[in-house]
């Protein structure tokens, strides 16, 4: 589905259902993908499950950066924390590397 798409349907979701009860279901979303991932950890997930609560969980994110009106601010926090951790990642390596 085209970005545009999606950003109307978020946008009708938060229209039609309110505020509040968008950020009670990404609240609900991501109890279900916690639920699926500890099955998963006990050796009863489902690989479908966790996909199907991940889709979940993205979509009700995605209008929680709409309500607020943070996408790009949420890009910018991202990007630095990616080049932080990847940095930490060289680091680690470098020790790793001097230590053998
Ligand atoms: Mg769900």
């Amino acid at each position: 589905m085209k970005k545009e798409e999606e950003e109307k349907i978020y946008q009708e979701a938060i229209e039609l259902f309110g505020v509040t009860s968008q950020k009670i279901m990404v609240i609900e979303e991501m109890s279900e993908l916690t639920k699926e991932l500890c099955k998963e950890l006990r050796d009863r997930g489902n690989i479908e499950n966790i996909a199907d609560e991940l889709a979940d969980v993205e979509i009700t994110l995605a209008q929680i950066k709409n309500i607020y009106g943070i996408s790009e601010n949420v890009e910018k926090h991202k990007d630095f924390k990616l080049k932080r951790f990847a940095s930490r990642m060289s680091e680690l390596k470098l020790n790793q590397t001097k230590q053998n």
